[in-house]
């Protein structure tokens, strides 16, 4: 087998990061590969989560993947319940390379979701986990983490971006 080309990691600008995505409506073997292509993505740029409109495809997957944790699959994910305390903490985005910046976002969450084989399960999450969770799920909503920040410092922060890419 020669080597497979792999899916490709889309960047602040491409539509397709700011669209609703479609529920997934078949756990196939294509969406086995899709998701060990995430995982592959996700590895070569060192994240620790993904979500499929990153790679250009709009659709209601996502993946974590933290040291201290597995890697864990989110298909067509619902957010059930949230933390009403918040905490404050650095994120970045791997469709925002160099781009860091501190986000509010619930302590702690629940959410119900389906395995890449369909099974239904309900997590509960807190720490960095809730936060990669909540960030990722925002993807699927085509929701940026420049739009959880001021407008000032989201101006500034699309300043800098732009920049950076040379755009
Ligand atoms: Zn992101």
């Amino acid at each position: 087998m020669g080597a497979v080309k792999m899916i490709d990691i889309v960047t602040f600008g491409d539509p397709v990061l700011e669209k609703k995505a479609e529920a997934v409506a078949q756990y196939d073997k294509e969406l086995l590969l899709f998701i060990d292509e995430m995982f592959t993505a996700l590895e070569a740029d060192k994240g620790i989560g993904l979500a499929a409109p990153q790679v250009g495809r709009s659709k209601r997957i996502f993946i974590t993947e933290l040291d201290d944790d597995k890697k864990r699959i989110f298909v067509n994910p619902e957010i059930v319940a949230t933390s009403p305390d918040l905490v404050e903490y650095e994120e970045g985005c791997l469709s925002f390379p160099g781009l860091y910046f501190m986000v509010k976002r619930p302590a702690s969450l629940r959410i119900q979701a389906f395995t890449e084989k369909g099974k239904s399960f309900t997590l509960e999450a807190e720490g960095l986990l809730a936060r990669v969770i909540l960030h990722e799920y925002d993807h699927l909503d085509g929701k940026l983490f420049i739009d959880r920040i001021t407008p000032l410092k989201r101006e500034r922060a699309l300043l800098h971006f732009r920049k950076l890419l040379k755009m």
